[in-house]
């Protein structure tokens, strides 16, 4: 993982994370948070099937975005992010977004945004279905999401382009603007 490429992706225009969505990508990007096949050095015999598409292992590379259930929602993100969707590891997904120019460009914010919490997102649909027995489709997981991110975008102020049209467009949102 080339971590210098990270830090700075992060902490250009940090100020426009959403906090709990970056503390959750944070520890997705280090490996730390506490999937089952960690538990599976403990516990051999036991079944560590992904609570989103029933099939594969509950684990970093999997969830992010292996599997079925949350690579629709990625594909769904992606698509009104404008990110290039591609199949692959997390190591690599996160590689790519770091080394694509961030500029001030209002799309390079909404990709950093989206894909925290594309994460988050993920993160807590998995949780919850483990630990709550609440289940909600990729439609609603992505609905929500979206909502969430609606309502960090009015506080983003920017200047008129034709980009930040396109994105509110899109998005059904409206940007602040600056006084110029
Ligand atoms: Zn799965």
């Amino acid at each position: 993982m080339d971590y210098q490429a990270y830090y700075g992706w992060v902490y250009q225009m940090s100020h426009h994370w959403v906090y709990q969505h970056t503390f959750i990508l944070w520890l997705a990007i280090k490996a730390k948070l506490c999937t089952q096949d960690k538990l599976a050095r403990w516990f051999p015999n036991k079944s560590y099937t992904c609570s989103l598409c029933g099939k594969g292992n509950d684990s970093h590379d999997h969830l992010f975005f292996n599997c079925d259930f949350a690579c629709e929602v990625w594909a769904k993100v992606c698509d009104i992010a404008k990110i290039e969707f591609q199949k692959t590891t997390w190591v690599v997904t996160v590689e790519n977004l770091s080394k694509k120019n961030n500029g001030r460009n209002i799309w390079a914010v909404i990709r950093k945004i989206s894909v925290a919490a594309a994460v988050y997102h993920i993160w807590k649909e998995r949780n919850n279905r483990l630990f709550n027995n609440c289940k909600r489709s990729t439609e609603e997981v992505f609905g929500a999401l979206c909502e969430e991110l609606r309502g960090k975008m009015t506080t983003i102020t920017v200047k008129q382009s034709a980009n930040v049209c396109e994105a509110e467009e899109l998005w059904n949102v409206k940007f602040q603007r600056k006084n110029v």
